[in-house]
């Protein structure tokens, strides 16, 4: 099954692709995560998306694209994967389909997650993730890892993401109604948007997801 997950930043794309991942048997590909662990190693790729994260930008479409389709093409994701963060604009969304059109396979769904702006700010606000990897997501008040500043998955230390200061969220926000909303009509061309709401607790949004997909006719 071959998935793409939109919407805003804080939505909770993140935690529902790590459910979702392991439910479908399929890698969970955030192009987000890439980029931090990048950064992490401090490789060239990484000290250059930094400047742009930072800033609330996307990273320019080609490297991200470069590194997508890398990640993609590695054997775990032959039979399948979940996208996450990518594609984040039209140009991205065509890169895409010409990348899968050449290999002679397809998009089953694009699942976009509806959460209210307000929403959105609370879960940023308080959003912690761990230094060891970027996908282990907790929040302070909506899931308090087990050990204060810990991670439950690995004892990692957490820590706010730089992005998620207030200035860069705000900037986040726009970039995504101005470039990332427009692959959602894209899509809605192909006929692959399944729309569900994103609010309520975690398990009843996976829940809403994973029935969904089955309505598509994914093997969920
Ligand atoms: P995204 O990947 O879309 O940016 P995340 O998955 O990182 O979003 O979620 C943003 C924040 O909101 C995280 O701190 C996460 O723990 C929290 N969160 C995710 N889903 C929910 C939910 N259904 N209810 C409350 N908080 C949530
Ligand atoms: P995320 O972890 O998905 O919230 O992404 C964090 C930041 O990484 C974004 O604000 C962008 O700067 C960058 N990024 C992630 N995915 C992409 C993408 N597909 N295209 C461009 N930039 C991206």
């Amino acid at each position: 099954m071959r998935i793409v997950l939109v919407g805003p930043p804080g939505a909770g794309k993140g935690t529902q692709a790590t459910r979702l991942a392991e439910k479908l048997r399929i890698p969970h590909i955030s192009t987000g995560d890439l980029f931090r662990a990048n950064i992490s190693r401090q490789t060239e790729l990484g000290k250059l998306a930094k400047s742009y994260m930072d800033a609330g930008n996307l990273v320019p479409d080609e490297v991200t694209i470069a590194m997508a389709k890398d990640r993609m093409e590695q054997p775990d994701a032959e039979g399948g994967f979940l996208l996450d963060g990518f594609p984040r604009n039209v140009s991205q969304a065509e890169a895409l389909d010409e990348l899968l059109r050449s290999e002679g396979i397809s998009l089953d769904a694009v699942l976009d997650l509806e959460v209210p702006e307000e929403e959105v700010v609370k879960r940023i606000a308080g959003r912690r993730i761990c230094r060891n990897d970027s996908s282990h997501v907790f929040h302070d008040e909506y899931r308090r890892p087990q050990q204060e500043g810990a991670c439950d998955v690995c004892g990692g230390e957490l820590y706010q993401r730089d992005d998620d200061s207030e200035d860069t969220v705000r900037k986040r926000l726009e970039v995504y109604h101005t470039q990332t909303e427009p692959i959602i009509d894209y899509y809605k061309g192909q006929g692959l948007v399944v729309t569900i709401p994103a609010m309520g607790a975690v398990d009843d949004v996976t829940r809403r997801a994973l029935e969904a997909l089955k309505r598509e006719g994914a093997d969920a």
